[in-house]
């Protein structure tokens, strides 16, 4: 998509520090990384969010994600690793660009990938539960 910063980026042509790369996408450092290591994997075709994402690009993303986080916990001997990927606003998503954060993490980093604990309808939720089955067939 012509104004699509990781379109750019994972096309090459906007220069970026590539962890690994393959025909399918693009491993880079993120520009204001919340840890030490913190990267995105940037599929080369264009999708706004997982919704958009062909499976075949998904399946890749999660396998990518299994390799390269294992190496990045190696090289920068993080004590853990968040995958985590934002769809929409309201879900922290700042680039729409289909991307997967991979965050090393370090015992009291700060890093606050975190929520406080609500309740649960149980009434509600099964209700939901019950639309959810019947949507996803
Ligand atoms: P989101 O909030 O959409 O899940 O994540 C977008 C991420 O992309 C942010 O962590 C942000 O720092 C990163 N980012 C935005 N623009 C650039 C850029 O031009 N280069 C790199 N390497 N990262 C970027
Ligand atoms: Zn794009």
């Amino acid at each position: 998509m012509a104004d699509c910063i990781f379109c750019k980026i994972a096309a090459g042509e906007i220069p970026s520090t590539t962890l690994y790369e393959d025909a399918d996408v693009r491993v880079i450092f993120d520009i204001a990384p919340a840890s030490l290591g913190h990267a995105v994997i940037l599929p080369k075709t264009h999708a706004a969010n997982v919704f958009e994402l062909p499976d075949e690009t998904l399946q890749k993303a999660a396998l990518v994600a299994k390799k390269v986080g294992a190496a990045m916990v190696e090289a920068f001997h993080s004590d853990g690793l968040n995958v985590l990927q934002n769809n929409g606003e309201a879900a922290g998503q700042t680039v729409f660009h289909y991307h997967v954060h991979l965050i090393p993490r370090y015992h009291d980093d700060g890093v606050g990938i975190t929520w406080k604990q609500g309740s649960a309808d149980g009434a509600l939720l099964k209700e939901k539960a019950d639309l959810i089955a019947r949507l996803v067939k």
